[in-house]
């Protein structure tokens, strides 16, 4: 590029072709296997009044009986008075990949007659979980860093047909920043195509009207057709109207399908037809699951974090680098102790400059003192000398020297 330009960059940017096989090509290979091998992690949230299907879901999308039927309070029962986080962990594995699920519930959210701020103890959660990988980056050991933020919220909405309750605007409003949100309509099959698709227009009309950030797929240049069309109808279901069942029934054609069975039909889960849910795995996990640790990771993890050590006083980004890498405190150690030794430097010049300037406006003042005294007695010296020629001049004339008037008084007689 130009003159200052690294020599490291300068060497990335040269392209050469190989001239037999060096073998790099097999890295995504190699990356795939480690990978694998180590196994993934996976968080994800529910969260929803009590009732509306978020158990019965998560045993449908990970096709596992995570959630063990709940109890139910009885009439009477205690219920507590704040929203419980509890977080259940699995190991699943399918086709030799294992995948860490952890799901982390949230029981009663909305359910009290009072539930002014019960997203607080779910973003304090979110939080907590964002300090304790933060605190992990930050040991002298990083290599066994677990990955325990959450990666996605799935948001269960009430199958009204109206539109947000506040709760619901309040919660996402302080969420989005903080985790990828998938709002979901529960419950689907309460509800007609017709109005569906009315509630799905009125809910997003909210969420734009409110600013609240939704997770959306992303859309990357040079993307296949057939990726490009299959990201175009995930977003085109958002919010993914869903029905969850982890029972098998018999659909009119004699098939088993997961799915609810009515009087009047079966709905199936699987089916893309009678609700989103397929949809919704393919974005959750088939995907986009990369995608969903990635945007939580690279923006919401790192927003979090430059706020926290902004309000910790720190100003650099490095910091956290520095604190735990010894050569770079020892380089910055040395940086501020030079740059202490250059400003007292400074600082003794500034001082030595002042003291020289004050002393030589001294000497010129006392200068000046004695060339004004020396002026002085030139001038009188030659006063003197003048009158003395003055003097001289007279008495080589002949003429008397002007007497003085008391003694010309007394030459003529006339004093007494
Ligand atoms: P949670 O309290 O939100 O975890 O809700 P559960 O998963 O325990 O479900 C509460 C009740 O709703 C159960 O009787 C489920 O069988 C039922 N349920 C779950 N999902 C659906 C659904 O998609 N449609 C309908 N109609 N009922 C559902």
């Amino acid at each position: 590029l130009n003159g200052s330009a690294n020599p490291i960059q300068q060497q990335q940017l040269a392209r050469k072709k190989l001239a037999s096989w060096v073998g790099f090509s097999n890295l995504p290979n190699q990356v795939h296997r480690k990978s694998v091998r180590r196994g993934f992690q996976f968080v994800a949230m529910v969260v929803g009044e009590s009732g509306l299907g978020k158990s019965t879901l998560i045993n449908t999308l990970f096709e596992t009986k995570l959630y063990q039927p709940k109890n139910i309070p009885t009439p009477g029962e205690d219920r507590g008075k704040t929203v419980q986080i509890e977080s259940i962990s699995a190991e699943i594995e399918e086709n030799g990949v294992r995948l860490n699920l952890t799901v982390v519930d949230t029981p009663g959210f909305g359910d009290f007659v009072n539930n002014d701020e019960s997203w607080k103890p779910i973003v304090d959660n979110i939080e907590a979980r964002f300090d304790a990988y933060l605190e992990q980056e930050n040991r002298v050991n990083r290599l066994k860093v677990v990955d325990n933020r959450v990666h996605a919220c799935i948001y269960f909405i009430q199958p009204t047909g109206h539109s947000l309750k506040p709760i619901d605007i309040e919660f996402m409003r302080r969420l989005h920043t903080k985790v990828n949100l998938i709002p979901v309509i529960a419950k689907a099959d309460t509800m007609t195509n017709d109005e569906i698709s009315l509630f799905k227009q009125r809910i997003l009309a909210d969420i734009t009207q409110h600013g609240i950030r939704i997770f959306q797929p992303p859309q990357y240049e040079n993307e296949d057709e057939e990726t490009i069309q299959e990201n175009e109808e995930i977003i085109s279901k958002v919010p993914f109207a869903v029905v969850g069942s982890d029972s098998l029934v018999s659909s009119p054609d004699g098939r088993q399908v997961r799915g609810r069975a009515y009087p009047w039909g079966v709905i199936e889960v699987d089916n893309e037809d009678h609700c989103d849910f397929v949809k919704l795995r393919q974005m959750l996990v088939r995907t986009h699951m990369e995608e969903l640790r990635e945007h939580t990771n690279d923006v919401l993890y790192e927003n979090y974090r430059t706020d926290k050590l902004k309000a910790m006083g720190v100003s650099q980004d490095e910091t956290v680098f520095k604190e735990t890498n010894p050569a770079a405190k020892q380089a910055e150690e040395r940086a501020l102790h030079e740059a202490k030794l250059a400003k007292m430097e400074a600082e003794m010049k500034m001082v030595f400059q002042q003291k020289v300037q004050e002393k030589e406006a001294k000497l010129k003042q006392s200068e000046e003192e004695l060339y004004a005294r020396h002026r002085e007695m030139k001038d009188a010296l030659e006063k003197q000398r003048q009158e003395l020629e003055d003097k001289k001049r007279r008495i080589e004339s002949g003429r008397p020297l002007t007497p003085e008037k008391g003694s010309q008084k007394k030459r003529f007689g006339l004093g007494k």
